[in-house]
């Protein structure tokens, strides 16, 4: 996964003392020389390489690519070639890595530069978790693993020349983000002619086909896990989306907007003691405890119509539901259970009614100066309802996300094109309009881009200068002809996730610029299915939470439901099925995966109400096994 902005520095700068003064990078290992085995796993991470060598610099240059000999002589150390590097580099980006470590992770770049950008660092460096001798667990930091930005010369400079050179002394004067890697053994670097022999031993080993290990850790060293990768979403989110703007809209139109501020109600609600019960009102006192009581009629209170005349004791009203408590009564008899009615009196069985029963309070939904809703809510139509009650108008709501959207690819056709070989209708564009709607954004439609660098840029510009985020569909995987990736990286800071997921693996997330603005990138995945789950699964939270709707709203609510049938699943990676719920007959629900989950297959997602969630630590399921489904109806 190449992330363009960054050079790769391999630091081949040291005399090689432990290995007998041979130099170490142009040490023989597995029929080349272990720089060369470094470059071969890091040159596919980044944009360029760049060796940092002192000596023998022709057998450098011969693998063609820039060697740069310290500028500060005398052989002093890592950090002087790091110096020489951040001088010299055109990106904005470096990343170290050794001569001697020939199995660098093949996610080296990917994760520290997401942990970067995430953690808003100037330097991303790798730790493992290593056991002692006397089996103690500790934190190793690869200082010589690290990503930076260029602009953390002057603080390297200034830690050289206060004479200092510890590879990781320098760490104080910038911020440094701490990315955990758990395949240590992808650290080891060779000093000594024996590590030479164990690592050629390891790579006979790891040339043999992968074991799946369950438990999730370490099933595809270079993947990311999805509760990392919607981490990371939020954190940067959080610090880089801007706060959105409150407009004031009519009370219909704030059908389904995001609360800009609390309501707090004007009135109390209801405005007045009420009768819950069409019926008849007394006063509770006045009932006998053994004996039948009868009340005299006086008069009749209907909702919106307050009786003419007060009852006195031993006197009723008759009373309709909403209508106001005439004074002094506090009790009223469902007309139901009025053992006689007759002659202008009604007469009440003892035991039949309790003293105080049936009275709806002043004040008893909402006081006046309540919160009767809290800003982040979306309003539902019973909040509209609500608002109304208070007699209020107008609402304060966020302004609508701008989200402009386009699909790549040379394939795509739009309706009402012909055709031809090979092409394909574009459907990415519909199921995104229709999510997008769903959760309440300003849509903006920039079409299918060809596969063409010049059109791709321009469209993700013109995206960017338009819309507060951007997403696409397509070539973010690493086809021939996928030229977004680039594109995408030489607008901004922006990482190429293989997630831990299925479907929809290759993924892009990061912000772009262009013309002063800046906005937020999704790069979903091509196939209709992939891009759909992408979608609800990592790009509808950060969609919400930038909508300013509450934290506890942004998460997809889960249920539990009982599998009708076996679901086989590794362990190791997050799987989402498109499912059918539906009553299991015996009062409880049943959920069944709707047949083929290609990834293209958008039939089966139409078909079905739900995503059935497989998590990564799980594996097959027996049938009646519950598991966690998420309903597509009201989801956005
Ligand atoms: P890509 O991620 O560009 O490699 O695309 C992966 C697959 O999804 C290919 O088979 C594409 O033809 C298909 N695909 C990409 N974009 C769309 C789209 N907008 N509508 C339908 N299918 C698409
Ligand atoms: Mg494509």
């Amino acid at each position: 996964m190449s992330v363009i902005n960054i050079t790769g520095l391999i630091l081949a700068g040291g005399r090689g003392t432990r290995m007998g003064r041979v130099d170490k990078g142009l040490q023989h290992f597995q029929s080349s020389t272990l720089a060369a085995h470094v470059m071969q796993r890091l040159a596919p991470q980044v944009a360029s390489v760049a060796i940092s060598a002192n000596r023998n610099q022709a057998a450098y240059e011969a693998m063609g690519v820039p060697v740069w000999p310290d500028e500060l002589a005398g052989f002093e150390g890592p950090l002087a070639g790091l110096q020489t590097a951040l001088r010299r580099c055109r990106t904005d980006l470096l990343l170290t890595a050794p001569c001697d470590s020939p199995f660098l992770p093949a996610d080296l770049a990917e994760r520290l530069h997401a942990a970067l950008l995430a953690q808003d660092a100037d330097l991303a460096v790798a730790v493992t978790m290593e056991t002692d001798e006397s089996g103690e667990r500790y934190r190793r930091v690869h200082p010589v693993f690290s990503l930076m930005k260029a602009s953390v010369l002057p603080q390297l400079s200034a830690y050289l020349d206060s004479g200092a050179r510890r590879m990781d002394g320098w760490y104080k004067s910038v911020r440094v983000a701490e990315v955990l890697f758990d395949d240590n053994a992808a650290f080891r670097n060779i000093n000594t002619l024996g590590d030479l022999k164990d690592m050629e031993a390891l790579a006979a080993r790891a040339a043999q086909p992968a074991q799946h290990q369950p438990g999730g850790a370490g099933y595809t060293p270079d993947a990311m896990p999805v509760e990392q990768a919607q981490a990371l979403i939020r954190s940067l989110v959080q610090r880089h989306a801007p706060a959105p703007l409150a407009q004031r809209v009519g009370l219909r139109s704030a059908l389904d907007r995001v609360l800009a501020a609390n309501i707090v109600s004007p009135i109390d609600v209801p405005a007045h003691d009420n009768s819950a019960m069409d019926g008849y009102a007394f006063r509770g006192a006045d009932l006998l405890p053994d004996a039948p009581t009868t009340f005299k009629v006086v008069a009749t209170a209907y909702a919106g119509r307050p009786a003419a005349v007060p009852a006195g004791p031993g006197e009723c009203v008759r009373i309709m539901t909403g209508a106001v408590m005439p004074p002094g009564l506090d009790t009223v008899l469902p007309q139901e259970l009025a053992a006689a009615v007759g002659d202008g009196r009604v007469t009440v069985a003892p035991g039949s009614i309790a003293p105080g029963a049936n009275r709806r309070f002043r004040g008893e939904d909402l006081a006046a100066g309540a919160p009767a809703l809290r800003k982040g809510k979306r309003v539902s139509p019973a909040d509209l309802g609500l608002i109304a009650s208070l007699g209020i108008a107008e609402v304060a709501v966020q302004a609508r996300l701008r989200v402009a959207y386009f699909s790549t690819g040379d394939e795509l056709r739009s309706i009402g094109e012909t055709l031809d070989a090979g092409s394909i209708y574009d459907s990415n564009r519909y199921t995104l309009f229709g999510m997008l709607e769903r959760l309440g954004c300003e849509a903006i439609d920039l079409g299918s881009v060809k596969d063409d660098p010049d059109t791709l840029r321009a469209t993700l510009r013109q995206a960017c200068e338009h819309a507060d985020v951007v997403l696409t569909t397509g070539g973010v995987s690493t086809g021939a002809a996928d030229y977004i990736r680039q594109i995408m990286a030489e607008l901004g800071d922006v990482a190429f996730w293989k997630m831990e997921m299925r479907p929809g693996r290759p993924m892009a997330f990061g912000r772009i610029q262009s013309g002063g603005h800046s906005a937020l990138l999704f790069g979903l995945p091509g196939n209709p299915v992939a891009a759909m789950v992408a979608f609800y699964f990592f790009a509808r939270g950060a969609l919400l939470q930038m909508m300013g709707v509450d934290a506890e709203r942004q998460a997809l609510p889960l249920m539990r439901a009982r599998s009708a049938a076996a679901i086989r699943k590794k362990p190791g990676r997050t799987e989402y099925q498109r499912g059918i719920l539906a009553a299991d007959g015996q009062g409880g629900q049943e959920v069944r995966i709707t047949g083929a989950q290609g990834s293209g297959i958008l039939r089966s997602m139409s078909e079905a109400n739900c995503m059935v969630v497989l998590h990564a630590s799980q594996g097959d399921t027996a049938p009646g096994d519950m598991v966690d489904v998420v309903l597509f109806d009201g989801l956005v």
